[in-house]
């Protein structure tokens, strides 16, 4: 009987893989390929039909980012042992003229013109582009010229495949500029690290985007199903326009726009609000530690600080001296427009649970008591072991019930569920705050 490997394999069965594609470049035997997969609505890798893993050393087992990362070991700038909040050297709050307001930059427009600038010393960027025009595909592609980074998309926050990136590099006669969630850097260091160190040399900078997860295609099928839109988007865009959270679906005849603070009624508020809970994104990304992009020399996410409430601008975070030196010429060039951040800022922006990975955690005990795999993440200071208490486990529960009956396309039947979480939330959190309080009163 053929078998296929059970480590990859088990990264699959748990909805765990993101394709980013080490393990399609380090198996010898190109077993493994790209797939959509229907269920899970996204992107991950399958084995092919004749594939038998008997006897082999297993090389995708040690790159799969699913399975374990070594941040101290596959940092590729030997920059030790991570802390808790990793390398970060210094934090700014600040965007780019030039495309903060361009209708595509999701926030400050970092990333874009940082792309910008490595084209302009003649380093290539390896970035996220559309397939093509019909679809809301997209794939790994070098970007040399102007006209292309033209093309870069905006944050693409549904499910996309990274499979290729590797090949790019190896082929690319330059060193590269990677633009990347934080799995998908992880996947390319990892392959690089174990299996062919020498492309290290093809990575100039790293740019990551700090990313809370990714959503699964069935967060817009379930949306338009409520909405009973019978299209297909050829783009979906949740940010880029002057307002967060403005969903845009384009098709072949325009652009719907819904914008989540201003729905006609509580109905349609509700239809949005289970479509993009965090019931439907990736679990993967549920069971991620790693939302700021350790690997990165510089990073960027959304500024959701008191102070600058209302503004469109980045969270930056700077990881490396090759980070600081770009960042610095591009301040002095007035292409950024910077002031001093702090790690509190992140907290504040992100939350703590992302920055540390609390829920994370969390759920990977809970999933570990029960025998499911999980990924493993290693750093040097964890932080507090932190436990999982039963109303944890009755949430994870009752999430994966509801991630199941989402995949299985029973929307209305998701849409109950979502709402019943909700009202558990608020009849549970109610009485706890209210206790609370009694206990402070007391206390004092
Ligand atoms: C899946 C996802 C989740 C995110 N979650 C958070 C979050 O929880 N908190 C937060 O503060 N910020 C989050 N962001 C980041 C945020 O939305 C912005 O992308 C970031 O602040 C950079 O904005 P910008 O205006 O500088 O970049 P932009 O001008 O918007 O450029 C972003 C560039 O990143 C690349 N890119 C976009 N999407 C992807 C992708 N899926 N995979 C690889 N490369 C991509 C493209 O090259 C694109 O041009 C997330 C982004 C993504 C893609």
């Amino acid at each position: 009987m053929r078998e296929h490997n059970p480590d990859i394999q088990g990264v699959l069965d748990n909805d765990l893989c993101i394709a980013c594609g080490a393990c399609v470049s380090a198996c010898p035997y190109d077993f493994i390929e790209h797939n959509f997969h229907e269920y899970r609505g996204s992107n991950e890798v399958r084995f092919i039909e004749t594939a038998d893993c008997s006897g082999c050393p297993a090389p995708c087992t040690r790159v799969c980012p699913s399975i374990d990362i070594n941040f101290a070991e596959i940092n590729l700038q030997n920059r030790g042992t991570p802390e808790r909040d990793g390398w970060i050297k210094q934090t700014y709050i600040g965007y780019s003229p030039e495309f903060q307001s361009d209708g595509k930059s999701s926030s400050g427009g970092i990333l874009r013109a940082l792309s910008h600038y490595a084209l302009s010393t003649g380093t290539p960027v390896l970035t996220l582009m559309k397939s093509n025009d019909d679809t809301i595909e997209y794939r790994p592609k070098l970007v040399r010229t102007e006209s292309d980074l033209k093309q870069m998309p905006g944050s693409v926050y549904h499910s996309t495949s990274f499979i290729g990136a590797i090949e790019i590099l190896r082929e690319s006669e330059n060193a590269c500029a990677i633009v990347g969630i934080p799995c998908q850097l992880a996947g390319i260091h990892n392959y690089i690290t174990y299996i062919e160190p020498e492309l290290s040399n093809k990575i100039k900078l790293t740019f990551g985007i700090v990313c809370g997860w990714m959503y699964s295609y069935h967060a817009h099928e379930s949306f338009m199903s409520h909405k009973k839109l019978e299209i297909r988007p050829t783009d979906i865009s949740y940010r880029g326009d002057d307002k967060v959270g403005l969903l845009k679906l384009s098709t072949g005849s325009g652009v719907l726009k819904f914008d989540r603070r201003n729905f006609g009624s509580k109905a349609e508020k509700l239809d949005y609000q289970s479509a993009y809970s965090t019931d439907s994104n990736r679990l993967r990304c549920r069971l991620c530690e790693d939302h700021t992009n350790l690997l990165a020399d510089v990073i960027a996410g959304d500024a959701w600080l008191a102070r600058t409430q209302g503004q469109k601008v980045s969270i930056i975070g700077v990881r490396s001296d090759k980070g600081q030196k770009v960042v610095d010429e591009m301040a002095s060039k007035g292409l950024l427009l910077l002031e001093a951040g702090s790690i509190d800022d992140f907290v504040e922006s992100q939350s703590e649970n992302l920055i540390y990975g609390i829920t994370a955690q969390k759920m990977k005990r809970w999933f570990g008591q029960r025998g499911i795999r999980t990924p493993a993440y290693h750093f040097a200071d964890k932080g507090p072991e932190i436990e999982t208490s039963a109303v944890d486990g009755f949430s994870f529960y009752l999430e994966t019930l509801r991630r199941h009956v989402l995949r299985t396309g029973k929307y209305r039947t998701f849409w109950w569920l979502y709402l019943m979480k909700r009202l558990w939330i608020f009849t549970s959190r109610v009485p706890r705050l209210a206790l609370a309080k009694l206990k402070r009163s007391l206390a004092r």
